[in-house]
């Protein structure tokens, strides 16, 4: 496969209603969505997980533009990649640029679509992936009141969804997991904090325990280890690290320091396919357990999550829920839906592209930059 042609779309999306977690809420969606067109015509898409404003790590999309823009699609332009090694390699191509991982993984994932286009492979076949269904879980943003936190919960249950993850914040923690459990008892339940907490907040996080909670994720800072640790010798609710966890090195430390029990794997977080495995292989390796979380994608990006989630070393269900629950109008046509409640199909897609409705892109779109060879 030959890489002729890169196209940049920055497009903005109506969500259904707006996604509230301890660093911001969120009502429209700004994406980038990298396009690569082969020379034989073959055409792969992926998504950029970095958001509007530097919330969740310190990628923009923004950052993210200028970075594919001025330093990556240079360097990939016009390359050959026959093999699933030429794509693994990718990772080390881009190395020299520090960090960007966000935007690494954008153009990254768009050349594995594009091969498996060319190459006629499902995603997750060349990834080694044999799962044929996932198990998802939901995660839900901040309400208004608790009443309707329970209702929402409630709701999700009779869905069929197999976990159910809250986010919290100072103030907004004790109270409503209380609620819940005390309407649940016996839920898959667990609490993400994005950060919200300082290691000075022990005493408080130690009274989650009493929730029985699956676990609590990245309660204190996004690039943090050495506290985590310090935290997890206090807590008997696992932790799970999201943030912190930047690469495969990263899962190898926070098991030698005991910073988490648990890891939520994100592949734009990480750099792409090609880290994203790296990390699985050491949450096997460490005997952490590990999941796939979700960025707020377009069904583009969720295809890409629920082919890397149908490797064997996932051991908890992921976050990509059907794309209905958050698009006004998804980018793909059909959505990802449940195949029996809670449940993903991996489909058998050599790349995303049969499903990508680029009428609907066009309507959203913002900005555009075409690169070719
Ligand atoms: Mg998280």
């Amino acid at each position: 496969m030959k890489c002729e042609r890169i196209i940049l779309h920055r497009l903005r999306l109506p969500l259904v209603e707006p996604f509230v977690a301890s660093y911001g809420a969120e009502s429209e969606k700004d994406v980038i969505i990298v396009e690569v067109v082969a020379k034989g015509g073959a055409v792969g898409y992926a998504e950029c997980a970095a958001g509007r404003a530097p919330l969740y790590t310190e990628e923009t999309g923004g950052t993210a533009w200028h970075m594919l823009s001025d330093f990556l699609i240079p360097v990939l332009i016009g390359k050959t990649f026959d093999q699933v090694a030429d794509l693994l390699a990718i990772r080390s191509t881009l190395e020299r640029f520090k960090g960007n991982r966000m935007a690494k993984a954008a153009i990254e994932m768009a050349l594995w679509d594009c091969f498996a286009q060319e190459s006629g492979a499902p995603l997750g076949t060349l990834l080694g992936a044999k799962r044929t269904e996932v198990a998802v879980g939901v995660s839900i943003g901040m309400q208004g009141s608790t009443e309707g936190l329970i209702r929402k919960v409630h709701s999700y249950l009779e869905q069929g969804y197999a976990r159910i993850k809250v986010k919290i914040r100072p103030g907004y923690d004790f109270e409503p997991l209380a609620a819940i459990r005390d309407a649940f008892p016996d839920i898959a339940l667990m609490a993400d904090a994005n950060s919200a907490y300082r290691l000075a907040d022990a005493a408080h996080l130690q009274r989650l325990d009493a929730f029985n909670l699956m676990m609590i994720e990245q309660p204190l800072a996004f690039d943090d280890l050495m506290d985590h640790a310090r935290l997890q010798e206090t807590l008997a609710t696992p932790i799970c690290l999201d943030e912190s966890i930047r690469c495969a090195e990263d899962v190898q430390n926070a098991a030698r320091l005991g910073s988490c029990r648990i890891v939520n794997l994100k592949v734009g977080r990480v750099g792409g396919f090609g880290e994203a495995l790296r990390v699985h292989d050491a949450c096997l390796a460490e005997g952490f357990d590990l999941w796939c979380g979700g960025m707020l994608e377009t069904g583009i990006g969720r295809l890409h999550n629920i082919a890397l989630t149908a490797l064997s070393g996932f051991t908890l269900p992921g976050d990509t829920a059907p794309s209905a629950r958050y698009f006004v109008e998804d980018l793909i046509d059909p959505p990802v839906r449940f195949v029996r409640p809670g449940w993903l199909a991996v489909e058998p897609l050599a790349g995303v592209g049969s499903r990508v409705r680029k009428e609907r892109f066009e309507r959203w779109t913002i900005a555009q930059k075409r690169f070719d060879r």
